[in-house]
């Protein structure tokens, strides 16, 4: 049996990705019907995609996936409202300086204080968690009369799995 993805950081390669995608998926049904909301089918396709790996996706490339599936070709506003809806449940997140989206896999609920590593090599973005470094952040934005309300720290680099070998994993 191939194991399961661990809950943070980087996925184990070779990891069975199936149980990763029911998670995300279950997840972001409960959140929108916690919210009266609907995991609508479009949204859940885009959210399909956007969860088919651990790398950062961008709208067009959820766009060409879709319609590439002989799917209806969509209109990118139909794709942007998608993603938005699904950033809004936090279940999808936006990858700021790469203008992408990968899916959440840790359940980290209503806590806006993240640590994103995106590995410049495979393209496989994961969150991490240490509160002392928000800590610091808030200490520093405070002295200066700032009141913080929620931070996001991308961080690029190499993943452990490039790191080991020179081939990146695809
Ligand atoms: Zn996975
Ligand atoms: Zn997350
Ligand atoms: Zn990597």
């Amino acid at each position: 049996m191939k194991p399961r993805s661990s809950v943070t950081g980087f996925p184990v390669p070779d990891h069975d990705h199936t149980s990763c995608l029911a998670d995300v998926i279950a997840r972001a049904a409960a959140t929108f019907d916690r919210q009266g909301l609907r995991l609508t089918d479009l949204r859940r396709q885009v959210l399909e995609e956007v969860a088919a790996s651990h790398k950062a996706v961008g709208a067009y490339e959820v766009l060409e996936r879709l319609a590439s599936k002989g799917g209806k070709r969509l209109a990118p506003i139909s794709i942007y409202r998608a993603l938005d809806a699904l950033v809004a449940a936090g279940v999808v997140h936006r990858l700021e300086s790469r203008n992408a989206f990968f899916a959440c896999h840790v359940a980290h609920g209503g806590n806006r204080r993240q640590i994103v590593l995106a590995c410049e090599q495979c393209g496989a973005v994961a969150e991490v968690s240490r509160p002392g470094v928000f800590d610091d952040i808030m200490a520093a934005a405070s002295a200066v009369g700032f009141t913080m309300s929620h931070a996001l720290v991308e961080v690029n680099g190499a993943c452990a799995a490039c790191t080991r070998s020179d081939r990146p994993e695809t």
